[in-house]
């Protein structure tokens, strides 16, 4: 039985461009209070940079589950799926 993230994420085969899929706004990050961005995301893609005071993005480990997309409190987070032949696989279903 798979117990945590790092299992389930190890169950699914990525392959990631060199640019980013998930573009946030660089001011409106700054001025979000609630950063929903940071909890709702199931793979542990974004993280708050308190010293540069802005959204780091893993996006290589991007699910593609879409709920950052909703979830953006300012709902200025540019969401595109990755381009043909980029992504992820899922291996088991
Ligand atoms: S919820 Fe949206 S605006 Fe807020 S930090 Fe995340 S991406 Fe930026
Ligand atoms: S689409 Fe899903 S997995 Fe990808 S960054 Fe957004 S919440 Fe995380």
């Amino acid at each position: 039985m798979i117990e945590n993230t790092d299992e389930k994420l190890a169950t699914v085969k990525s392959s990631p461009d060199k640019e980013s899929h998930l573009i946030p706004n660089v001011d409106d990050c700054r001025r979000c209070n609630t950063k929903n961005c940071l909890y709702v995301c199931p793979a542990g893609v974004y993280e708050w940079d308190n010293n540069e005071q802005k959204l780091i993005v893993k996006y290589e480990n991007c699910l593609e589950c879409g709920a950052c997309r909703i979830a953006c409190a300012k709902k200025s987070l540019i969401w595109k799926y990755p381009k043909s032949n980029f992504g992820i696989t899922y291996k088991q279903g």
